[in-house]
């Protein structure tokens, strides 16, 4: 593993643009101390995904700086930035095979017993027990056999094994049984607790317990907050 980092991120005044001219984000300014929750929220096309898509360094910003423990994340390299940020997003990634080595996707590493250690930790042991081989369980591609609420939890587990200190995260925002909905919630605390996660948030029990609130509207943040404060 690379050296620990503790999981300070800053965004510096940043803007971007996908194409020249017009501009998805700009000026955005916070600073993420370790361990915080920052949810994201605003309306469709507000910027929210662009921001999370800078911090995973798919693109690089047009203007300003993003910095990681105080480090420009242009001078860190691909592989160091990819352990450390984590990202789970709505439509998580599922391949054919097992349940077990889609978890294992999160740590090749990992033993079984890992693996079972991390879904048990996010409330995902139970429904992959109740499929009918459990671990052994095949799944396709795009992972048709399991509901959106049961493909959050998986990639929960998957990201839990991982142990990004940085997380960012899309909640789902499909219908997602009731029974489920409360494993997700009751996941989630643990999968954010002991990391700086960014969460583009649709849950108020997400946004409720953020420790800053950033409202995005037409690529700006137009208020920032705790729930209390807004
Ligand atoms: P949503 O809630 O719908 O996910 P969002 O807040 O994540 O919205 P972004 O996806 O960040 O919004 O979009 C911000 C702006 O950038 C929008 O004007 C959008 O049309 C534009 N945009 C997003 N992705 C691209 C892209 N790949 N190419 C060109 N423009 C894009
Ligand atoms: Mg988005």
């Amino acid at each position: 593993r690379l050296p620990d980092i503790n999981g300070s991120v800053e965004f510096l005044d940043v803007t971007f643009e996908y194409e020249p001219g017009r501009k998805a984000i700009e000026d955005i300014d916070f600073h993420a101390k370790p361990g915080q929750t920052i949810a994201l929220v605003g309306h469709t096309g507000a910027g929210k995904s662009t921001v999370m898509n800078l911090l995973a360094r798919f693109y690089d910003p047009t203007g300003g700086r993003i910095l990681i423990d105080g480090t420009d994340i242009k001078t860190i390299t691909s592989n160091s930035l990819r352990s450390q940020v984590g990202i789970v997003l709505q439509d998580t990634f599922i391949f054919s095979g097992t349940i077990m080595d889609n978890i294992r996707y999160g740590n090749p590493q990992a033993s079984d017993e890992d693996v079972v250690a991390a879904a048990t930790a996010v409330y995902a042991d139970e429904f992959i027990r109740g499929l009918e081989d459990g671990y052994d369980t095949e799944v396709r591609e795009r992972g048709s056999r399991l509901s959106m609420g049961q493909r959050q939890l998986l990639s929960f587990a998957r990201a839990i094994l991982a142990d990004p200190r940085i997380l960012i995260l899309d909640e789902a925002t499909a219908s997602i049984d009731t029974y489920t909905e409360h494993l997700i919630q009751k996941g989630l605390q643990v999968l954010l607790s002991g990391r700086t996660a960014f969460v583009v948030a649709h849950r108020l029990s997400t946004i409720r317990e953020a420790d800053q609130i950033l409202v995005f509207d037409q690529g700006h943040i137009v208020e920032r907050g705790t729930h209390t404060e807004l």
